[in-house]
């Protein structure tokens, strides 16, 4: 064998010439010697083995018969130890047998003694020329199988996917890699239609792919397409929707040698590059781009993008839309008092809730700390954003569950709606905004649509803030009472404090034009200390004056008991001023139900001391009612809403009716306010109302007015003696 790859210089081919006979043997190698040929000889065959294992020959000139063997033999020989030469048979044996034997042990000719010099050098060259060319024969196959080797080894270890199909579209080879990634095997495929392969839903789209008859340029590049997986596939986990992206090339193949113009179609070749990794990192990007990762609303981005369609469709249809503004109310305070990672519960809480008074087809964003913006893109008319605005409100009554504790958040909520607010986005997103702000400045935790009075400017806010903090040095504040009747005796029980600012140049400003800014801005806090001095001022005045005694209400928002030692401090004033049981406080549902635990703690060290305690706006809070009875509560007030729907309507009518009876039931103290008519005092005093408050007596009075009112020289009493006296 290793004979074999010596390799015979090709310009001066070596040749053994096997003879037993001198005279031939010399003149054989003189003759070939002659042509340029390296030549040996050997007499026997022996020596003939030992040279052809001692050095490569391209040719053997063998005599048939040898003193040691027979030329037969010497050939068996030459092939049991594979030594790559060419026999050519040189015999004095002119039988055809011998021939035929030599031939069949593989000699390449025969040439018979006596012989032509130009036949045997015409049967040497022949014989070179034979080996040459099977020599050329064998190098390419070797470089052939190598080559295919070679592409096999970069078919199979490419990351893509790469086969061809037949002309009606069936696998005729798939590489390694389809295993891989979609954990088919490749016999599975091979075979079997390309559709096989493809998701369903794509089907459609991948006939034109898997079809591609083009080639060059034009041929498919870049398709996308989604394949199924098999078990053992890398594709997404989920049942039945197992698929990997790929993106496929493909073009057509073509058999040249046909006779068709263009050759003929005979199949396609492709390449499926799976791009399931690079689709998940572009859609995470592309959702993170449009989404608000805190809560997976989308953001404002996608909610300019879809209310961008929805005003292009209304427009073109002829129909309306709602924006509506959502603003948590005094999320800060949730922020600063219980930190970030509550806030964020909250937050995630409220969306959640939102979403569930939502139909499909509406897009709520978030779009700021507190900020949420909602799209309603088909409402029949503004009553039907009303609705969501109403259910909205009703979702939040409940309390959210955070990870520690429960928590009552409410909302205020601005709606606009087109065409008649605004044609454009940015008109309908602010129109939405000043609504919202409207519905806060009212006592948050409502609705409004949006009028074109609303547009107070944003620096009109801002000059109205600083006007404020200078507004209490400056002594611009002032306190009303307002009286509150007593309907058994006729005569005033009490006194409402209620709080106005006198502004230099917007005149007289009512409590709802700057409590809510005040109490956002902290303000409400030294506002609140002054109205209580105040207030405490007042009743000494009254006292030291002789006249009769009255109590006096003050009104109290979330952020001024919220304050770590309210209750100590209001205590200190009270004991400070000797002021035993005269003065009350008044505070809403929502006040007590933003922080139950402390506050119940609050409020039980002021009614120790004796100071009572009033629900204000009674009903328009929260339906649950267990709290009365946990809280150390003296009197509630009917809220004026539902004494305005007295005798209005039945409804109106049945919830005071419930109101009243409770408060009896519950041994509570029952004030009504907002008694405009004769009829609503009648209908009340009819229940067993036990106060009366409201402009059918008197509206609040500045504390000159009320001064006199007490002492006997007031306006309103009149008015209450005819409608007392008709009670007694
Ligand atoms: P409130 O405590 O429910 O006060 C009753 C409101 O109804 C007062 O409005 C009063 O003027 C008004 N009112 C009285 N009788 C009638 C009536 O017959 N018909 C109608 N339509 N209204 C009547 P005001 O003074 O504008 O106060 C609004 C709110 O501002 C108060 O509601 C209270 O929540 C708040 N507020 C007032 N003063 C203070 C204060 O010193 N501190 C705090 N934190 N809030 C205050
Ligand atoms: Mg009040
Ligand atoms: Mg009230």
């Amino acid at each position: 064998m290793a004979l074999l790859h010596k390799g015979t210089d090709d310009n001066n081919p070596r040749i053994l010439v096997v003879d037993d006979e001198p005279r031939l043997l010399d003149s054989l190698r003189d003759l070939v010697a002659m042509r340029g040929y390296q030549v040996r000889t050997a007499a026997n065959g022996r020596t003939a083995i030992a040279a052809l294992e001692g050095g490569q020959f391209d040719i053997v000139l063998l005599d048939l018969a040898l003193p040691d063997m027979t030329g037969h033999q010497l050939m068996d020989a030459i092939a049991q130890r594979n030594i790559d030469t060419t026999i050519v048979v040189v015999s004095g044996d002119a039988s055809i047998n011998a021939a035929i034997n030599a031939l069949r042990k593989g000699a390449y000719d025969f040439v018979r003694k006596p012989y032509q010099l130009a036949e045997m050098l015409k049967t040497i060259e022949n014989a070179l020329n034979k080996r040459r060319l099977e020599k050329e024969n064998e190098r390419i196959n070797k470089k052939l199988h190598q080559s295919e080797r070679w592409y096999r080894y970069l078919v199979d270890n490419s990351p893509d996917i790469i086969y061809t199909l037949d002309h009606e579209g069936r696998f005729t080879f798939v590489n390694d890699r389809v295993e891989t990634v979609l954990g088919f095997k490749r016999r599975e495929l091979i075979g079997k239609p390309y559709s096989a392969l493809v998701y369903e839903e794509d089907v459609n789209a991948a006939v034109y792919v898997f079809n591609e008859r083009r080639t060059g340029e034009r041929s498919t590049r870049n398709a996308e397409l989604r394949l199924k997986c098999k078990d053992g596939g890398k594709g997404p986990r989920s049942f039945e929707n197992r698929f990997v992206t790929v993106e496929l090339n493909s073009m057509g193949i073509y058999d040249h040698s046909s006779l068709e113009r263009f050759g003929r179609f005979i199949g396609t070749y492709g390449v499926a590059k799976d791009i399931t990794d690079r689709k998940k990192a572009e859609e995470t990007i592309s959702y993170q781009a449009y989404h608000d990762l805190l809560t997976g609303l989308p953001n404002r981005a996608l909610f300019q993008d879809r209310l961008g369609l929805a005003i292009a469709q209304a427009r073109r249809n002829g129909q309306m839309l709602a924006v509506m503004f959502l603003d948590l109310d005094r999320f800060k305070v949730v922020n600063d008092t219980l930190g970030h990672v509550a806030g964020d519960e909250l937050l995630q809480g409220v969306s959640t809730r939102l979403r569930g008074c939502l139909r499909e087809g509406d897009t709520l964003a978030r779009v700021g700390g507190d900020e949420f913006i909602l799209l309603l893109p088909q409402v029949g008319c503004g009553e039907d954003a009303v609705k969501t605005a109403r259910k909205i409100l009703a979702a939040f009554t409940e309390p959210f569950p955070l990870d520690s504790r429960e928590l009552f958040a409410s909302v205020s909520i601005g709606i606009s709606l087109f065409p008649d607010h605004g044609e454009t986005m940015d008109t309908l997103t602010k129109h939405a905004d000043i609504a919202m702000y409207h519905a806060k400045s009212l006592g948050r935790n409502n609705y409004q649509i949006y009028s074109q009075t609303m547009n107070v400017s944003h620096s009109d806010r801002l000059s109205l803030e600083n006007d404020m903090r200078k507004a209490l040095e400056r002594e611009q504040f002032e306190v009303f009472y307002q009286p509150q009747f007593d309907v058994g005796s006729g005569r005033i029980g009490g006194m409402e404090a209620l709080i106005r600012w006198r502004h230099p140049t917007r005149g007289l400003l009512p409590p709802s034009d700057f409590i809510p800014l005040a109490e956002e801005t902290g303000m409400i806090i030294p506002m609140g200390e002054w109205v209580l001095r105040t207030v405490c001022g007042q009743l000494k005045a009254w006292r030291s004056a002789g006249l009769p005694p009255v109590t006096a209400a003050v009104n109290l928002s979330a952020p001024e008991i919220e304050q770590q030692h309210f209750a100590e401090k209001l205590i200190r004033m009270v004991q400070g001023c000797g002021l035993d049981n005269l003065l009350k406080i008044e505070i809403t549902e929502s006040v007590i139900m933003k922080d139950m635990e402390n506050t119940i703690s609050k409020l039980n060290k002021l009614s120790l001391v004796g100071v009572e305690i009033c629900i204000d706006d009674f009903g328009t809070g929260y339906s649950s009612l267990s709290y009365l009875r946990k809280l150390p509560i003296h009197t509630i007030k009917i809220d004026q809403s539902f004494v305005r729907d007295i005798l209005k309507d039945a409804g109106g009518t049945s919830i005071v009716t419930a109101i009243v009876a409770m408060a009896k039931g519950l041994k509570l103290h029952l004030v009504a306010e907002g008694v405009e008519t004769e009829s609503q005092y009648e209908f009340l005093r009819s229940l067993g109302c036990d106060e009366i408050q409201g402009f059918l007596f008197s509206g609040p009075l500045s504390a000159g007015d009320a001064t006199e009112l007490l002492a006997g020289k007031g306006h309103a009493a009149p008015r209450l003696g005819r409608a007392a006296a008709q009670t007694t």
